[in-house]
């Protein structure tokens, strides 16, 4: 892959020297193929409102779907270099990291955790090359942030099931090939792989939306869907299932956004410096110093952030609220700081000639998506004193 336009990373405390070659290895790759492959095409993938479905082949053999998990197919690479990973995937595109957060942590990551060794044998090589398309389906029109409401069921029915009911925003939905579905079996959730030629499964497209366009998103019906027994996940019972899954994926997410401001703010690094009034170029003056000053600093945080969550992770102590803490602020100031990329880049900074505003309006469904701002605050709020303010 040639250097051309290579993208040099944001890494203002040399947080790369803590990394080792194998991780930069990694990094590095998936770097050039965002260069490469993503970035002249993600523009005209988002304003086509279509997920690129023709670099998923090789995002499988590049090892991007299910990296972290070991054997089946899958890379096996450690939760640093996954990190990195999800990190320069954001910084192509929200909607290219949301693929490989759902391959792998909301679909290969439940079979893997979950499944039976028939369904691991089955789905996770397929999954992780990228013939197969999975998608996660929790969410439903009454049940967003709550879940545990969710009112989709599954009825024994001799050696099948029967599922009923419907999904909504689940990533991937009109294009998955399986869906992994949570819905209340006597009164408990539990996790079933659907297949989408199940007769009494079908899907549709959410469209309209103005984020994330980049990435299907979908609605799933299930209406008298008849799958068979061995289908259900046999280790999955009740709600913690479900948010396990989200866990890994917040953890992906965590990471991601940084890259997101990254290239938010390389770019108004650049044009900054190129654009000039008054004489002079932009960067010169001292309030656009003070944005880009911020930035930075808010970036240099997040990346700290996440270096040390990996570290909990790898040494298994990272707590779901540890990965709450890291979802919420790194939202946060990745939406800060692509609103401060958009400003700098004036008028222009509304087209899709530029990456601001297509990151800017991507990070609000990441900040919406696998626990909102308040869910994680309440989380946080609730580790912290002990006291639920949830309900
Ligand atoms: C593009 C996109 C892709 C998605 N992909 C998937 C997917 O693949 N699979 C899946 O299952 N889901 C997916 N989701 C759904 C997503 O997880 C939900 O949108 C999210 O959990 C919020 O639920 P909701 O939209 O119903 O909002 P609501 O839960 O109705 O929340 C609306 C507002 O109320 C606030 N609120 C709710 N409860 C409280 C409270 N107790 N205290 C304070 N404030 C509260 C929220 O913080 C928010 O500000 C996706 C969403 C989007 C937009």
């Amino acid at each position: 892959m040639s250097e051309l336009n290579s993208f040099q990373g944001v890494d203002y405390y040399q947080i790369s020297s803590l990394l080792s070659e194998e991780q930069k290895r990694i990094r590095d790759t998936v770097r050039a193929f965002v260069d490469e492959r993503v970035l002249p095409i993600i523009a005209d993938c988002y304003e086509s409102h279509r997920f690129p479905i023709e670099l998923l082949p090789e995002m499988g053999r590049l090892g991007l779907l299910g990296a972290n998990l070991k054997g089946y197919g899958s890379a096996g690479i450690d939760d640093l270099a996954y990190g990195l990973m999800m990190q320069e995937l954001e910084r192509g595109d929200s909607g290219l990291r949301s693929m490989a957060s759902v391959q792998g942590a909301l679909v290969m990551y439940p079979i893997y955790t979950f499944g039976s060794e028939r369904q691991k044998e089955q789905y996770l090589p397929q999954l992780a090359s990228g013939e197969l398309i999975g998608c996660f389906g929790l969410t439903e029109p009454e049940h967003g942030s709550d879940p545990s409401g969710l009112e989709t069921t599954a009825v024994a029915d001799g050696d099948s099931y029967l599922l009923n009911g419907g999904k909504t925003w689940i990533t991937n939905g009109d294009i998955a090939h399986i869906a992994i579905v949570w819905a209340k079996l006597a009164g408990q959730i539990h996790g079933f792989i659907v297949e989408r030629d199940r007769p009494g499964f079908s899907s549709a497209t959410i469209e309209g939306k103005f984020s994330m366009r980049a990435s299907n998103t979908g609605e799933l019906y299930f209406n008298d869907c008849r799958i068979p027994q061995e289908n259900i996940l046999p280790q999955a019972a009740g709600l913690k299932a479900p948010l396990m899954c989200l866990n890994q994926a917040r953890y992906g997410i965590a990471w991601g956004v940084v890259g997101a401001a990254m290239a938010c703010y390389a770019e108004a690094v650049d044009y900054t410096l190129a654009r000039r009034q008054f004489g002079r170029p932009i960067a010169g003056f001292q309030l656009v110093q003070e944005k880009l000053v911020d930035m930075l600093s808010a970036i240099t945080q997040a990346q700290l952030l996440c270096y040390r969550l990996g570290q909990l992770k790898s040494a298994g102590r990272m707590r779901h609220t540890h990965v709450s803490l890291a979802k919420r602020n790194n939202c946060r100031i990745a939406l800060d700081v692509a609103r401060k990329a958009r400003d700098l880049l004036g008028g222009n900074g509304i087209t899709l000639d530029y990456q601001a505003i297509r990151h800017l309006t991507n990070l609000e469904t990441v900040s919406t998506y696998e626990g909102t701002d308040h869910i994680h605050t309440l989380a946080l709020g609730q580790d912290i004193t002990g006291i639920s303010a949830f309900r």
